[in-house]
């Protein structure tokens, strides 16, 4: 493991932050209409000076730049206040399964706009009884001449509500396994027959949607490679998402130790407190395994390999460690833990929200169950899990109803 740049990686790490402190300040100034509108103008001041995309080959707006530098860059932009989540899904995971699947036409007219900020992806796969076990979802596409006829709901579409286009995947053919009968397609959010109902969340915001689809009718150029093959397209984009998801963000050791040291309990100072000593104990243990197992990352990355399971495992830890550790800053903060305000709620109300999102981000991008069951089958060789529809028709399947 190596923990320091190469002097190429400290060059770029050094041309990347004089570029941010800039650039940072210009944007801050700009009298933006709303988040949507600065979230936009920053992905297009990224894509104009080759950050927009950094690993993506330039003639696809990209910057032709290796994945250790893409790492790099996002450090740098991370200790700025420019987090727009509005482009993780569409270029993290959408639009690499277009550029893997469509014809150059297709390519074309959507892989620069959508580096440059301009229209917005979503990724249509989970339904109500197909999440974890997504090859198991229900909305169907029938072939009508070119065109096919998609009827089903989707459920848990992060921004479903101001995306322009999503990657859809649907059953085209029930008469085979599961696995066997899906096909991906590519679709305009704003067609006749896409209905997009937000969901409201414990948090108060509604990030993610319900989506129906009556009657779409889609033509057969927007299909995403062949027909029957959508499980393997499927596998492309499920991949990218491990990465894209992976990294945690939110409050950690050194803003609980913070509050704690801030904090005056009956007993005394919080951090005099023996049980409350052993939680911190714990925590930093942990959070020093996910900076070295991020080394371990960096150091594959910066020698052009790729990197292992690592990012399965920092996800399980990380999201734990986040809502573990949000329980008891709440606790620590006790009556004042349940404002939410963040103008007068201690630490802006940081562990309010990660209260809240922690538990969503141990299930996105897989359920911890499902990133064990990957760990133990494909890390440590253990006996894979039960799966006893593998080989049955999905018709056949019993349903309950
Ligand atoms: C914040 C957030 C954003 C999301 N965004 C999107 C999106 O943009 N697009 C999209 O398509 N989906 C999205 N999802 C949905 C997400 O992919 C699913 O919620 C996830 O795959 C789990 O599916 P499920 O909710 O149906 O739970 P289920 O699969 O029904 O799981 C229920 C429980 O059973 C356990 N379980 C299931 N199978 C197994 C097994 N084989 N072994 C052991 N335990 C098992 C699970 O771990 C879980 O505890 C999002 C979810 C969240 C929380």
């Amino acid at each position: 493991m190596d923990f320091n740049d190469t002097p190429e990686e400290a060059d770029y790490r050094a041309k990347a932050r004089a570029w941010l402190e800039k650039n940072v300040a210009e944007h801050k100034a700009m009298n933006h209409a709303d988040d949507m509108a600065a979230g936009k103008a920053w992905q297009r001041r990224k894509a104009e000076a080759g950050y927009g995309q950094i690993t993506w080959p330039k003639e696809w707006g990209g910057a032709g730049g290796t994945p250790i530098q893409s790492v790099i860059f996002g450090q740098e932009e991370a200790k700025f206040p420019v987090q727009y989540g509005y482009f993780t899904i569409g270029l993290g995971m959408c639009v690499p399964t277009v550029m893997a699947f469509a014809n150059d036409e297709t390519k074309q007219r959507f892989v620069a706009p959508a580096v440059r900020g301009e229209e917005i992806w979503c990724q249509l796969f989970s339904e109500p009884s197909a999440g974890s076990d997504v090859a198991g979802l229900r909305t169907r596409a029938v072939k009508d001449g070119d065109d096919w006829v998609i009827n089903g709901q989707k459920v848990w579409t992060s921004g479903a509500h101001y995306c322009d286009f999503g990657i859809l995947l649907v059953r085209t053919n029930p008469d085979v396994p599961k696995h066997k009968g899906l096909t991906m397609f590519w679709i305009d959010m704003k067609a006749p027959g896409v209905e997009v109902r937000p969901i409201h969340q414990m948090s108060g915001g509604s990030n993610f949607n319900e989506v129906y689809f009556t009657d779409l009718r889609i033509n057969d150029s927007q299909r995403l490679g062949a027909v029957g093959d959508g499980w393997k397209v499927a596998l492309v984009t499920l991949m990218n998402e491990r990465l894209a998801v992976g990294g945690s963000t939110g409050p950690n050791y050194a803003e609980i130790m913070a509050l704690a040291r801030s904090t005056v309990t009956e007993d005394g100072n919080a951090l005099a407190n023996d049980a409350f000593r052993e939680k911190l104990a714990d925590w930093y243990v942990q959070a020093e395994g996910l900076k070295l197992t991020r080394f371990r990352t960096m150091t594959a990355l910066s020698r052009g390999q790729t990197p292992g399971p690592e990012s399965s495992i920092g996800k399980i830890i990380s999201a734990n460690q986040l809502q573990d550790l949000s329980n008891s800053a709440i606790e620590l903060e006790d009556q004042f833990g349940i404002i939410t305000d963040t103008a007068i709620a201690p630490m802006e109300a940081a562990f309010q929200q990660s209260l809240m999102w922690a538990p969503g981000l141990r299930i996105a991008g897989g359920t911890d169950e499902i990133l064990k069951n990957i760990i133990a089958e494909r890390v440590l060789g253990l006996p894979g899990d039960v799966r006893v529809d593998k080989d049955v028709a999905f018709k056949d399947m019993p349903t309950g109803r």
